[in-house]
């Protein structure tokens, strides 16, 4: 991958533009001036800009991660908020949105800063995401006001439960009174009982403990029930289980909540016989569930259940994940292999249209997130991502640009590939 500064006039020529906003598909081309969208449209000239050729390939919104984690400050030999903005330029994403689960976590308006700060000058979009609360400790309601003031655009304590009733809904008040949804990695820390995989006919068999598929669904129906009471907005992250889809769908047809969900690339694509390897790369919260399970997220993504794809790109040392599946950490890397997984499994296997797929990767999550979503428009800044929709490719280490290298895709053949990520005045040449 080759990132390089903007050329002062570019033009994207003859490629099939996707616009998520109007549902629009058509051939044309982009030209960008300045970092910022001049017209779309057939494009004559202009003399000396550069041209990129687009010919079979499509030209959309850059794509936008809900849900990263990018372990700055304090584990900066996992990731870093650049190594992380480079695997996300690799993988199409101009936008994402980290997790506040770092050391010290993202708990006051100073931290919140930070990120920002440090991100500024970064080819990616970086918004921190406040935790809930102070410490990710579960008993005291972080500074909700001050972090959003400063730039948070969500709240989560993310890799750990909120697991006291009275404090989830305490902080689904707080953040209905800022307006922001509330992000809570629901599975009941008593009953997923250190399970490190799927409970099942799979678990029984390696002798590993289970983490039942109700571990998630009780409290995603809790966190539905509480999000009612309070009318406070509420995304349920990583959905993994059957039973919870039908906690969310049944309140989506049934309720006005200000309710959405997304699902992981890696719930989509494995299942739990894949850990008969003890690939320790598989070991995820949730884990990787049944094909049932994952035949019901393909459902509820066809219906509107789920409204978008995120990544959950949670990285790792090395070291730490050669430990024996039981002491493994956690969590997986996602950005740089998820469109050509989820292309598969939605598109290739399951039917899904490609502008179907590439909505749930731009324009919802932007929704989601309240961020702007008409990036066609004269004046906007050009985010855009160049894909080779259709091409079939063996993911490999090179393609990997995190700093760590803990995926269960390595060697997985993908439909769809990212070429080109523009944003922030950058082009990134992905090859
Ligand atoms: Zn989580």
């Amino acid at each position: 991958m080759k990132i390089r500064t903007q050329a002062k006039q570019i033009v994207l020529k003859g490629g099939t533009l996707f616009d998520p906003l109007r549902q629009t598909l058509e051939t044309g081309d982009v030209f960008i001036q300045d970092g910022k969208i001049k017209a779309v449209g057939k494009i004559a000239g202009p003399e000396g800009a550069e041209i990129i050729d687009c010919t079979g390939l499509i030209v959309t919104h850059g794509f936008c991660d809900p849900h990263v984690h990018f372990r700055e400050p304090g584990r900066e030999d996992k990731e870093t908020l650049k190594t992380g903005a480079n695997a996300a330029l690799a993988g199409g994403f101009t936008r994402v949105c980290v997790m506040p689960n770092t050391d010290p976590p993202l708990d006051s308006p100073e931290s919140i800063r930070f990120v920002l700060e440090k991100s500024a000058e970064l080819p990616v979009h970086i918004h921190p995401i406040g935790a809930i609360t102070k410490g990710q400790l579960g008993r005291e309601i972080s500074e909700m006001g001050a972090m959003q003031f400063e730039g948070a655009v969500a709240f989560s304590d993310d890799g750990i439960p909120v697991a006291n009733g009275q404090v989830m809904r305490l902080a689904l008040e707080y953040s209905r009174m800022v307006g922001m949804p509330i992000i809570n990695h629901a599975e009941d820390p008593m009953i997923r009982n250190e399970g490190v995989m799927n409970e099942g006919i799979v678990s029984t068999r390696l002798g590993l403990p289970g983490n039942p598929d109700v571990a998630e669904s009780v409290m995603v129906h809790r966190d539905l029930e509480l999000a009612q009471l309070t009318n406070a907005k509420i995304h349920v992250p990583h959905v993994s289980t059957a039973k919870a889809v039908h906690h969310i769908r049944q309140f989506k047809n049934d309720t006005s909540l200000a309710l959405t969900a997304e699902v992981t690339p890696h719930h989509l694509y494995f299942i739990d016989e894949a850990l008969s390897s003890f690939n320790t790369n598989l070991k995820v919260a949730p884990p990787i569930r049944s094909e049932k399970d994952r035949l019901a997220l393909i459902e509820a993504v066809k219906d509107g259940t789920i409204d978008c794809i995120a990544t959950d790109h949670a990285p790792h040392t090395i070291e730490e994940k050669e430990a024996t599946f039981d002491l493994a950490p956690f969590g997986l890397i996602g950005l740089e292999s998820c469109f050509g997984a989820v292309n598969k499994i939605l598109g290739q296997q399951s039917g899904l249209s490609l502008k179907t797929i590439l909505t749930l990767l731009t324009l919802r999550p932007r929704k989601i997130m309240g961020f702007e979503t008409d990036l066609f428009a004269e004046g906007c800044e050009a985010e855009l991502v160049v894909l080779a929709a259709d091409e079939e490719w063996v993911f490999g280490e090179n393609d990997i640009f995190s700093r760590s290298r803990n995926t269960p895709f390595l060697g997985e053949t993908l439909v769809g590939k990212p070429r080109y990520t523009i944003a922030k005045g950058s082009v990134a040449e992905i090859g």
